[in-house]
């Protein structure tokens, strides 16, 4: 027997993947590194399909958070990918990465000295890119720090070697938040000139997430490492506007790569004045047909749509009634023509001439779009769709 299907089928689509990486590609410019960032599950699109689909179409290097998902990156694009972790290693994942020649983040001098050792175990060499605290307050070696470290690496040059420097900005995506990304910025360029003077400066320079490359475009550098856009959003709608309104600006923009359907799992007609499933949340006024979907927070659609989120079923756009439960979730259906069991039901994605767009969804349910997809479960399969 084939095994039961899941109520929520999420389809990716493999031409928005090729579209997003040309117009990463037309942001950035042929000569700058293209890290894709994949880390959270390849923001919930599924990492496995998401770089098969895009190491196919040429993207090289990959960023993760985690020596775990880096494995799974690593697993799919056959040892092939550049994988750079940006984040979590344990100490005994190390060897596995130094003997691959994955490469990561240093920003503590345990994993500096670790990473030295280990590479002298094994004789290979430990490739690192050097991260840099410049006011983010996350991880980052402060730059008191730093001669140390280009010494240590300097004196074990045959184990060891700084393929790149690197920050991340605290917030590039919010007006607000300017005055310290221009204070990062300038820290962060302090630090490479005085290592160009040295002549120590690595040769992947790189500070840029989806937000920078487009608010700050200095912030470039010769790498970028860019997530949300790639799967077809911008990081908030702040970037969106800057973005229309720049002057030289290329012609295309991102387009959603996910989409999510359900179906319809029953259907029922109640009177008017009665209750809407669990609580007292909605009141019907007038006698009202309702249809159950199979999906609720359990599967990632967000609580805080209860009463406002939107379906389309046949090509409407019907209003979510009722609290979102746990694994099923109530459409009014009272003015909607023919709509029966099995109907497809679009969460998010088009039918007929209309859309649901993740942005609908998040701004609705006050969740940045980045939130809403990383919690989509990682066991719903994803489908390839062209
Ligand atoms: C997540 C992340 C990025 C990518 O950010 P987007 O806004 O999705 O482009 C870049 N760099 C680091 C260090 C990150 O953690």
């Amino acid at each position: 027997m084939n095994s039961p299907k899941p109520p929520l089928t999420i389809e990716i689509s493999k031409s928005a993947i090729i579209h997003n990486i040309n117009f990463v590609r037309q942001l950035i410019g042929e000569d700058v590194t293209y890290g894709s960032v994949v880390k959270g599950n390849a923001y919930g699109h599924g990492i496995e399909i998401y770089c098969k689909v895009s190491f196919e179409a040429g993207v090289k290097q990959f960023c993760t958070y985690t020596a775990h998902e880096a494995y799974r990156v690593w697993k799919v694009t056959n040892g092939k990918a550049d994988i750079l972790i940006m984040g979590y290693i344990d100490r005994k994942d190390l060897e596995w990465i130094i003997e691959n020649q994955l490469e990561f983040f240093v920003f503590e001098k345990n994993r500096l000295a670790d990473a030295i050792q280990i590479a002298k175990r094994i004789d290979k060499k430990a490739l690192v890119h050097v991260e840099i605290e410049t006011g983010m307050n996350r991880t980052g070696f402060p730059i008191s720090e730093l001669d140390d470290v280009f010494s240590l690496i300097q004196a074990n040059q045959r184990y060891i070697k700084a393929k790149g420097i690197c920050t991340h900005f605290a917030g590039a995506e919010s007006i607000m938040n300017h005055p310290r990304v221009k204070k990062q910025q300038s820290k962060f360029n302090e630090v490479l000139m005085l290592l160009k003077k040295q002549n120590q400066l690595p040769k992947l320079i790189h500070s840029a997430c989806s937000a920078a490359a487009i608010i700050y475009p200095k912030s470039i550098h010769n790498m970028v490492r860019i997530g949300i856009m790639q799967y077809g959003f911008y990081p908030n709608m702040e970037t969106l506007i800057n973005y229309r309104n720049k002057e030289n600006k290329i012609e295309i923009e991102p387009k959603r790569v996910l989409s999510w359907k359900s179906s319809v799992m029953d259907i029922k007609e109640v009177k008017s004045g009665e209750f809407i499933g669990y609580g007292t949340s909605y009141l019907t006024n007038v006698p009202t047909k309702i249809a159950i979907i199979p999906v609720g927070y359990a599967l990632g659609l967000d609580r805080n749509l209860s009463n406002l989120g939107k379906v389309l079923i046949r090509g409407q756009r019907l209003n979510i009634i009722g609290t979102i439960n746990m694994n099923a979730v109530t459409v009014n259906i009272t003015n909607a023509e023919d709509i029966a069991l099995g109907d497809e039901v679009v969460l998010i994605g088009e039918q007929g001439d209309l859309e649901i767009s993740v942005s609908s969804f998040s701004d609705l349910g006050n969740l940045p779009s980045y939130e809403l997809l990383t919690r989509l479960p990682s066991e719903i399969p994803r489908v390839i769709v062209e």
